[in-house]
């Protein structure tokens, strides 16, 4: 007994928790800050902590009501129908749901490189392929429409991931529009906006209705999730965002109840604390800019809530700064063995990280030099 054959098939490379970290060093937690998930530095809302407490009494029931109530929340929150809502158990079970609604085996789907990892792999779950487009690092990892297109060979469907992951670069909604119009009838452009609420950019959901003067149409989609403005990672609440022509294939695809009534209740509470949010971004613009200002190497201008930073060599680096209880994302797996990503935490992590980087910046240029 075997599974299928699994070569081509990766295993996620998540980032170090603190606890993995602490125990393989034999440390304290506590000595660790741990900036390498893109996680919400200010933790959950408040509310939605509340409402997780006050749903624990009814886990025995199934979440159908739950669900009906969030899906109808993020309709009102965007104006759209409650079918054009594909809640799912986080962003990745909306990749999930896309690819089951979508791929017919064989099919091929045209994903950035360097990018998130899970586009690949749910298509090859599918049983589809995957190519990629390139995106620069002397080009500083600009999205235009060219790039894409030069690349593009028929695939299914294309990932655009705007801000990016991990380089936080953004892509216009005019360059969207375009691939979509130059791509064939049949061509998905699945917008991933994870990073949306810290970018100063509007969804793509703007072309799915054909608002602000753009023409609607049926072949965009768009990724949302509550990992990272909303700060509830640890539930996996995720949601599409799909033009109503094909929104009931959703019925066709999704697990039974794709969130759970914790993460529904906590979802639709943390959806009203705007608070929180707005809270979350101001702390998140004040680490990028504390990072480009005073880290000692290149970073890269991001609209997310981490940035890239150039520091040579990463697997050393990051392994210094771990030692030195900051973990960051070596972004060797994402392809750049030259590069660190390090998420906006709060004003005292963030001091802590630049600190603590530019010492080791510091004490390996002067081995460099000697
Ligand atoms: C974090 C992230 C997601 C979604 O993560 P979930 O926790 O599954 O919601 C999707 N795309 C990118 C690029 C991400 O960084």
């Amino acid at each position: 007994m075997h599974p299928r054959d699994l070569s081509d098939h990766v295993a996620y490379q998540a980032g170090r928790g603190i606890e993995e970290v602490a125990r393989e060093l034999g440390r304290d937690p506590a000595e660790f800050v741990k900036l390498a998930s893109n996680e919400n530095a200010l933790g959950p809302s408040p509310a939605a902590v509340e409402a997780i407490e006050a749903a624990a009494h009814g886990v025995s029931s199934y979440p159908k009501a739950a669900h009906a109530d969030l899906t109808g929340a993020i309709a009102d929150r965007w104006d759209v129908t409650a079918s054009q809502v594909w809640l799912a158990n986080g962003g990745d079970g909306v990749i999930d749901y896309l690819s089951r609604a979508m791929l017919e085996p064989g099919d091929t789907i045209l994903v950035p490189s360097p990018g998130f990892a899970y586009y690949g792999m749910s298509a090859r779950f599918h049983h589809g392929d995957v190519a990629e487009y390139p995106l620069e690092r002397e080009a500083d990892f600009a999205q235009d429409a060219e790039t894409v297109l030069e690349a593009y060979d028929g695939e299914r469907m294309i990932y655009l991931t705007s801000p990016h992951n991990p380089s936080g670069s953004t892509i216009s909604l005019e360059a969207v529009e375009q691939i979509a119009s130059k791509t064939a009838d049949d061509t998905l452009v699945v917008v991933d906006e994870a990073y949306g609420e810290f970018a100063e950019i509007d969804s793509a959901l703007t072309l799915i209705e054909g608002r602000a003067g753009f023409e609607a149409r049926d072949d965009v989609a768009v990724l949302r999730t509550f990992s990272k403005a909303y700060g509830l990672a640890g539930l996996r609440l995720g949601y599409g965002l799909v033009p109503e022509e094909w929104a009931d294939a959703y019925a066709r695809v999704n697990t039974p109840f794709a969130a759970s009534e914790l993460a529904c209740r906590a979802g639709l509470a943390a959806l009203e604390d705007e608070t929180h949010v707005e809270r979350t971004v101001e702390t998140v613009e004040a680490a990028r800019e504390t990072m480009t200002e005073a880290i000692d190497a290149h970073v890269w201008p991001s609209a997310g809530n981490f940035v890239l930073v150039d520091v040579g060599e990463a697997t050393p680096v990051a392994e210094a700064m771990q030692e030195a209880g900051v973990i960051v994302r070596d972004c060797t797996s994402f392809g750049l063995p030259g590069c660190i990503r390090i998420t906006c935490g709060t004003a005292t992590e963030t001091q802590r990280a630049v600190e603590t980087l530019n010492e080791i910046l510091e004490a390996r240029s002067e081995v460099g030099t000697s």
